[in-house]
């Protein structure tokens, strides 16, 4: 699980919220009910006490001690409702006194009666065995003016069990809550950002070569419609952009083409006249070859133009991806020779391609002509082909120059040269593993490295089989 994520994120806070509130909520409920709870039980012993006194001993004199004892326990019930009740005459002596409650909870013969005179109305008293009885003494005067002390308890007991099982309802009920409110919310919140997740994979999909994909629209008539319809329309406008800036290149491209072409021709008819002056003749040699270098850049930039507008993949054959390579390679050996390179090709079986095959000889001719233009006489070059899961593997390895580690990453982008006096020497633009990469992305396929300076490089390009996973061509 991404504990960063917002899904994650969201419902923590809104769980401990939730949290930190219910707890809140328990504790005021628990004060409050023990508050209430408490108020009701004074009250009640208050009305005992007093009912007590003025339905009964006020009229003690006329209907005697036993009516008054027999009224108590038929009214009062205190052994049923386990209430302390004691009426106490103004020479100590007891007129009347509950006896022990039947659940047992305290025993009558432990409260001290009070002195008459002493008595606050409320106290609590602590029993042996540990429990707490509230009571509530009230001086009373009969008719005859005679003077009494009624008391009435009753254990906290009562109290303390509601209290009781309110924390245990409260303790099983939050937590469940919690619960439920915590796959809740995580569902909730895995719905909401589900859009997200799904803009974010269609972005990371979106290249210069499908720039007209957009991200799905949701009617959601929220914030996220409102960021897909955001994001929607800036692509469109890089891809305005881009295809402007492509057009722009390929145009310029084609019309520096037809005159470049003139002026190769011309020179070139000029050079080999033999009115030609000989130090006029040099100078035109090495014009000559700028020329031709351009016309080079020129035709390679066409080239990518073309490829980044999908234009060269409307071709497609069927064709031997390891015959092609290899024939690719012996058209490739003079050059070899020429700076006594030892050029291999190792690949035994035929590996049936779907494709344009100029453009894929096209990565084999410019990664074996960097191979031999970055070799040092007396190195090898080595080329194989091979099939591996569903893909065709090209690996071109040299025993050169190498790459330095920190260019590495650069050596793929348009114009980039480690060494630019060394590459322009040997006639290279920086343009010739730009074009190897945008025929790789055209077929699905990508291009690696693997090198250090002084230690040769190995290129390996990877192209899938099927057919499927070429990408479409874009019209522009
Ligand atoms: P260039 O036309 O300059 O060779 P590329 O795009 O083909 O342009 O290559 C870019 C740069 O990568 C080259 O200038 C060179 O510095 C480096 N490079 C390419 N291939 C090799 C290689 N086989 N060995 C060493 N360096 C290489």
């Amino acid at each position: 699980m991404n504990t960063r994520s917002i899904r994650f994120r969201v419902t923590v806070w809104y769980a401990g919220l939730l949290t930190a509130l219910l707890v809140l909520f328990g504790v005021f409920i628990y004060f409050t009910l023990e508050r209430f709870l408490e108020t009701s039980l004074r009250d009640t012993l208050t009305k005992e006490a007093q009912t007590i006194g003025e339905a009964l001993i006020s009229n003690v004199n006329e209907t005697g001690d036993a009516y008054v004892i027999k009224e108590i326990e038929e009214h009062f019930a205190p052994r049923i409702t386990s209430r302390f009740l004691r009426v106490t005459r103004a020479d100590g002596s007891v007129l009347y006194q509950s006896s022990a409650p039947e659940s047992g909870t305290f025993d009558p013969s432990e409260i001290a009666s009070s002195p008459l005179d002493t008595v606050p109305p409320w106290r609590e008293e602590h029993l042996r065995n540990g429990k707490e009885l509230l009571i509530h003494t009230l001086p009373f005067v009969d008719r005859t003016g005679s003077r009494y002390l009624i008391q009435a308890g009753a254990p906290y007991e009562q109290v303390e069990r509601v209290l009781e099982e309110l924390l245990l309802s409260l303790g099983v009920a939050f937590p469940l809550i919690v619960a439920v409110a915590i796959v809740g919310g995580y569902v909730l919140m895995r719905n909401a950002v589900k859009p997200l997740d799904e803009m974010a994979t269609t972005a990371e999909r979106i290249t210069l070569r499908n720039l007209n994909e957009r991200i799905p629209a949701v009617s959601t008539g929220d914030e996220l419609e409102k960021l897909t319809l955001s994001l929607n329309r800036m692509m469109e406008r890089l891809e305005e952009a881009f295809h402007h800036i492509n057009r722009f290149s390929a145009d310029a491209s084609h019309e520096i083409r037809t005159p470049l072409a003139i002026i190769r021709g011309e020179m070139e008819e000029a050079f080999h006249s033999p009115e030609i002056a000989p130090q006029l003749g040099a100078r035109l040699g090495s014009a000559l070859e700028e020329t031709e270098r351009l016309s080079r850049i020129v035709e390679q930039l066409l080239e990518m133009s073309r490829l980044e507008a999908g234009e060269t993949l409307v071709e497609r054959t069927h064709f031997d991806f390891t015959e092609m390579t290899r024939s690719t390679v012996d058209q490739m050996r003079l050059l070899a020779e020429e700076k006594k390179l030892q050029l291999q090709f190792e690949g035994a079986k035929p590996i049936d391609v779907e494709g344009d095959p100029l453009r894929l000889k096209q990565i084999v001719v410019n990664l074996v002509d960097n191979a031999i233009k970055y070799t040092p006489s007396g190195g090898s070059v080595s080329v194989a082909t091979y099939p591996e899961d569903g893909r065709v593997v090209l690996e071109v390895a040299d025993t050169g120059i190498g790459i330095p580690k920190d260019a590495t990453s650069q050596i793929f982008d348009r114009f980039f040269r480690v060494d630019k006096a060394r590459s322009r020497q040997l006639g290279g633009a920086g343009l010739g593993l730009a074009i190897v990469k945008s025929i790789c992305a055209a077929y699905s396929g990508n291009v690696s490295v693997n090198s250090a300076e002084g230690q040769g490089a190995v290129f390996r390009v990877e192209l899938p089989l099927d057919r499927s996973n070429h990408r479409k061509e874009t019209n522009v």
